[in-house]
């Protein structure tokens, strides 16, 4: 599994920045984090059509370590979504579900 060497959160840009060990840095955006949600509650809105209203200005404010990823608290109170490494990969590629 692809562990990043680093995982910082950027308040200022409003981003997740990751440093992967092969060099590359991926920065995802607060938004799209909390838009992306994988707690169980969240997926099944999506799956149903029905995503929840986001505030645009919703921030990442703690990053949890997991082991296998990070569990990330916002600024909406939401605290429930755990990311894999490999889900944020994907995040930060422009890919989602
Ligand atoms: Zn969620």
């Amino acid at each position: 599994m692809n562990t990043p060497l680093e995982v910082r959160n950027d308040t200022a840009a409003r981003a997740l920045t990751l440093c992967w060990p092969a060099g590359e840095t991926q920065r995802v955006d607060h938004a799209r984090l909390r838009a992306a949600c994988p707690c169980a509650a969240c997926r099944r809105l999506r799956l149903g059509g029905a995503a929840p209203a986001l505030a645009p200005d919703v921030m990442l404010i703690a990053i949890e370590p997991m082991g296998y990823g990070v569990q990330l608290s916002f600024s909406d109170g939401h605290a429930r979504g755990i990311y894999p490494w490999t889900y944020l990969e994907q995040l930060g590629h422009g890919k989602d579900r």
